[in-house]
């Protein structure tokens, strides 16, 4: 096992203290089923402290963070980067511990969330309105200004990417912001933000503020003092935070999963598409929102490839994070149970495994492991087919043509992400139009986590654009000066 991290980990990080709350939570790394840590288990009374020095951070009361132009809060973002680099060991271990997932994807995590403070930190100083021509007599203009406190409700599968995706663009837009992650894993987190206290962030400005949903997360999304929130997660949790939201009228990104397609044609390279199709659903144990859930191939290619796909799948293993396997344990065995007993209703159904991974002789017994698997014959409309399993589940459904791939793709409510593999030019423009998603890939999938690329859902898989330049718009709004100068 991997030594505890240097901050408190029971505590909340609130007005640049660490604060102790009433009770903690066990934490379990889903590795072993064994506790590894204690967590802060804060409800109103942290969330109401934590919004109060967020909101004293952002008028001027407490600390300065409104006071930096954006050239220096950019490079503060930089100098935070930098300490994420010199801690990346560390982190990655707490990361891996924490989530179970492996090794090489925790230090994939930590490299993500140091780029989005580098990008955020060089983009800080070029975010700009505009002038816009109107009557004779007049200038107008467009200020982009920070909302204040932003409330950031995040899930476990990937604390410190999601942590630098959100935290690193809020602050660049000089947002102050109150974070809670999730009750199952949140180490990285809390060393992130001690390591942005020692870079000497203002007191208040970052607060974060562990505990459980529905204690933590109810307080914050329900918060008056809140101005943004951004949520990541499930499309249950998401509408229950967005009503909550509303009744203050506060503006939300929600980033709430997909169930997204990877179509293949008879043209592609399909050397290439065999390894992404893989990657895109064992990539940690298929819990990503971006999985690529669904593999549609062409008719006339789809029994070699199958055959090939079943060889890979076979050959996988399924181990704890520190062995650095193809692929580490779910994340809690409520995960794994409802994983289970899903597939285990869509076998009664009818539905095939055409081959599925092994768990390593030596994984630890008490670890949360679903091998991955790819599943065949599954009946038109089946739950399948439309719904997120978050689990590194393939299902496979084979296409004749162009309009069937399209139909067979967009029949989801979710609208994430999509893989075309084709060597046709025309196809892959008509495709990357009609298909209902917020990101396509063409001849690539994911795009290696694309910090710089607009990333966001469609229907059932939110609303809201987080990543690149559009992320960090998302976290100002616009004010209008008209001025009447003769
Ligand atoms: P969840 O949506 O319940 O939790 C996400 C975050 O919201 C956590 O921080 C949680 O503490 C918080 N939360 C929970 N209930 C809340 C409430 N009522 N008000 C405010 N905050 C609340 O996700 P989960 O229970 O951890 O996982 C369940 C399913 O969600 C998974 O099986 C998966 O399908 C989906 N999920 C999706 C993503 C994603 O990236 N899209 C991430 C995690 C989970």
């Amino acid at each position: 096992m991997h030594s505890l991290p240097v901050m408190p980990p029971d505590k909340a990080f609130i007005g640049g203290e660490w604060v102790a709350s009433a009770t903690t939570l066990k934490v379990e790394g889903p590795s072993h089923g064994e506790t590894i840590s204690q967590i802060a288990r804060c409800g109103h009374r942290e969330v109401e402290n934590a919004a109060l020095a967020a909101d004293k951070a952002f008028s001027g009361q407490l600390g300065s963070w409104s006071s930096w132009s954006a050239r220096r809060r950019g490079e503060w973002l930089l100098v935070l980067a930098d300490a994420i680099k010199n801690d990346h060991d560390r982190l990655a271990a707490l990361e891996c511990a924490d989530t179970g997932k492996p090794m090489a994807q925790a230090d994939a995590d930590i490299t993500a969330c140091e780029r989005y403070f580098r990008f955020y930190g060089g983009a800080a100083d070029k975010l700009h309105g505009e002038t816009i021509p109107f009557d004779n007599g007049f200038a107008v203009m467009t200020l982009r200004e920070p909302y204040g406190v932003c409330a950031q409700i995040i899930p476990w599968n990937y604390p410190a990417q999601i942590f630098g995706r959100c935290v690193a663009a809020a602050l660049a837009a000089g947002n102050t912001v109150v974070l809670k992650p999730a009750e199952d894993a949140c180490l990285s987190v809390l060393r992130l933000a001690e390591l942005a206290s020692e870079c000497g962030l203002p007191a208040g400005a970052l607060n974060v503020v562990p505990g459980l949903g529905r204690e933590a997360g109810v307080a914050l999304a329900a918060h008056s003092g809140i101005q943004h929130l951004s949520f990541t997660g499930s499309p249950e949790t998401g509408t229950l935070v967005a009503q909550a939201a509303a009744r203050h009228h506060v503006p939300v990104t929600m980033e709430l999963g997909g169930k997204s397609p990877q179509i293949i044609f008879a043209d592609a390279d399909l050397d290439a598409a065999l390894d992404a199709v893989v990657k895109g659903i064992v990539q940690n144990a298929g819990q990503t929102c971006s999985a690529g859930s669904r593999l549609l191939i062409q008719e006339e290619v789809a029994e070699a490839f199958l055959s090939r796909l079943a060889d890979r799948f076979s050959s996988l293993r399924c181990d704890a994070g520190e062995a650095d396997a193809d692929c580490g344990p779910l994340i809690n065995a409520r995960q794994k149970s409802v994983l289970e007993s899903r597939l285990a209703s869509a076998l009664a159904d009818g539905v095939k495994v055409l081959a599925e991974g092994r768990l390593a002789e030596a994984a630890p017994a008490g670890g949360h492991f679903v091998v991955p698997q790819v599943l065949v014959g599954i009946p038109d409309g089946h739950e399948l087919l439309r719904e997120e399993l978050f689990g590194p589940v393939l299902v496979v459904q084979c296409f004749k043509g162009e309009s069937d791939a399209l139909a067979q793709a967009n029949a989801t409510d979710f609208g994430l992400c999509a893989g075309v593999w084709t060597a046709d030019g025309g196809r892959q423009l008509r495709l990357a139009k009609q298909i209902r998603s917020g990101q396509v890939f063409v001849n690539n999938y994911g795009a290696a986590g694309g910090i710089e690329l607009p990333f966001g859902g469609v229907g059932r898989s939110g609303h809201g654009r987080e990543k690149g330049f559009e992320g960090l718009r998302s976290f100002t709004r616009i004010k209008t000066v008209a001025i009447r100068h003769g």
